[in-house]
């Protein structure tokens, strides 16, 4: 079975080398507790894969469908993730490569899991909570305490008469 993910680069040999590719593939369950792709669904990506000699660059975007749950009340809806990928594939025990070229093929498919569900809220909220909660009311209302100061004044006039 061929992951859709895994691209073919032993044409991308040469510094400069270059192609546009188009994925897409199968992302169901990807993301974090609140925020999942849904059964069925695709990630779909267009990128351009560049040879720098020592490995290839990957440039493109990718979205993919989520199913949000507001962490506070519960709601959910349908919603769209979709991320910026820069990337490079080479030799990842260099520093700062963190994707490895397996034989003449590179797989995309841990690097748009990982940005992906960066991408994804950690606490979706449907803003359920800017409608004014049961306890926003009387925040502004001075405390009533004591007589006001005109009636303290009133008694004292009165009593010097
Ligand atoms: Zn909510």
């Amino acid at each position: 079975m061929t992951s859709p993910f895994r691209i073919h680069i032993a044409d991308l040999s040469q510094t400069g080398d270059s192609r546009d590719v188009v994925v897409t593939g199968p992302a169901e369950g990807w993301g974090v507790e609140l925020s999942l792709v849904p059964a069925g669904a695709e990630a779909s990506g267009r990128f351009t894969l560049t040879a720098v000699g020592n490995g290839v660059v990957v440039r493109g975007s990718v979205a993919v469908p989520v199913h949000n749950t507001c962490y506070r009340c519960l709601e959910s809806w349908d919603d769209t993730v979709e991320v910026d990928i820069s990337e490079m594939f080479g030799d990842d025990t260099l520093e700062g490569v963190d994707y490895a070229v397996d034989g003449d093929e590179i797989d995309l498919e841990p690097l748009l899991r990982d940005e992906l569900t960066l991408a994804m809220p950690l606490q979706p909220s449907d803003e359920c909570d800017e409608l004014g909660g049961d306890d926003a009311s009387d925040q502004n209302a001075p405390p009533q305490r004591g007589e006001s100061p005109f009636a303290v004044l009133k008694d004292f006039l009165d009593g010097e008469s």
